[in-house]
């Protein structure tokens, strides 16, 4: 099992609804994201139009679904949700959009994974808040255009890259979300722990933060499991001791890499003589989905420094060898 996967865990459903910040101002990090939403959402308001369509682009768990529901709130509609691979058929989208009312927020997560012909019902009701739909077959079959709501998409994705341009030139607002600085994740700590009621010391929340790969969601799973940790032995603040064993025993290290991150590194360093391995050999080589590496793995790992990408593929760097405690020269086929 593992705890510092940045998808979505069953456990993580209390934290969901309880961490989830609910105003911009409570809203820790990401100040450029937060800069330029303020000013779309005050024009949007100042001309009482709903806000124009927002892309959301980064790793999973970095806070795409509480900040669409933050607009949401500011802008005054509810928030549906939905994800790419959830709308099958034209006819689901069709009906989600019909239930709209203006000013609402639709978010579409994964939509880099929308069938072509889920999308090209997107497009009118993107552009002309109109939706085409044909009603019979053959010669009977004609087209008729419904009116929709004037609702906002927000669409998140993990790899941008995969959008169909049609698509990407659709929102008026793209903004790219980054992986938080350890102080930032201090705070969203300190604050977790002031909502679960709780106390923890700030080296202790330090510690934590630093293994959570820049993504909230981690930290408060950790934040989690080092609480349990603190209780059982009967302590009523966190201290970084407690944090620091808890974590050990949870196979985190103090790069915030687990048991997958170091069979990557391993995998390229000793069966690969450090790259450049391309991504689906390496998926088959550890038995992990190249989903699961291109998004949540590499971007990781790519931002700390310890791999590279080049044209042939990725590639480790001196810190890799450094952190698996390898020589260069020794590592050669084996
Ligand atoms: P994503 O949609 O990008 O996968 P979520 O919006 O579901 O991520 O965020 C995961 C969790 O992390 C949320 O429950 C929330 O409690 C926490 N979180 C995310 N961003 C922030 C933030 N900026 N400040 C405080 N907590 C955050």
């Amino acid at each position: 099992e593992r705890v510092i996967t940045s998808e979505f865990m069953e456990e993580d459903i209390v934290n969901e609804y309880s961490l989830r910040p609910l105003k911009l101002s409570e809203y820790i990090g990401q100040d450029k994201v937060k800069d330029n939403l303020k000013v779309f959402i005050k024009a949007a308001q100042l001309r009482e139009e709903s806000l124009d369509h927002v892309i959301l682009h980064g790793p999973p768990g970095l806070g795409k679904t509480t900040l669409a529901n933050i607009i949401a709130r500011e802008m005054g509609g509810t928030l549906k949700i939905t994800s790419g691979p959830a709308i099958e058929k034209a006819g689901d989208l069709a009906s989600i959009l019909t239930t709209l009312t203006d000013k609402d927020v639709l978010f579409i997560d994964e939509i880099h994974r929308l069938s072509r012909t889920v999308e090209e019902i997107l497009y009118p009701a993107m552009e002309d808040y109109s939706l085409d739909i044909v009603i019979g077959k053959g010669a009977q079959a004609k087209s008729i255009r419904l009116d929709l709501a004037r609702f906002t998409l927000i669409g998140a994705t993990t790899r941008i890259g995969l959008l169909t341009s049609p698509l990407r030139d659709r929102f008026g607002v793209q903004l790219s979300m980054e992986y938080y600085s350890n102080e930032e994740l201090k705070e969203i700590i300190v604050r977790s722990a002031r909502i679960l009621d709780f106390e923890i010391s700030d080296e202790g929340a330090l510690s934590i933060a630093r293994r959570s790969r820049g993504t909230p969601r981690i930290a408060n799973r950790l934040l989690k499991r080092v609480r349990d940790f603190s209780q059982v032995k009967g302590e009523n603040i966190i201290t970084d001791e407690t944090a620091e064993m808890a974590l050990k025993l949870l196979d985190v290290d103090d790069e915030g890499f687990d048991r997958i991150d170091r069979k990557i590194l391993e995998a390229m360093v000793h069966h690969f003589n450090g790259g450049p391995v391309g991504a689906e050999t390496l998926s088959f080589f550890i038995g992990e989905e190249v989903d699961t590496i291109v998004d949540v793995y590499e971007p990781y790992l790519l931002q700390k420094g310890f791999i590279m990408r080049t044209p042939r593929g990725r590639v480790v760097t001196d810190k890799t060898y450094e952190h698996l405690g390898v020589k260069k020269d020794q590592s050669g086929q084996q």
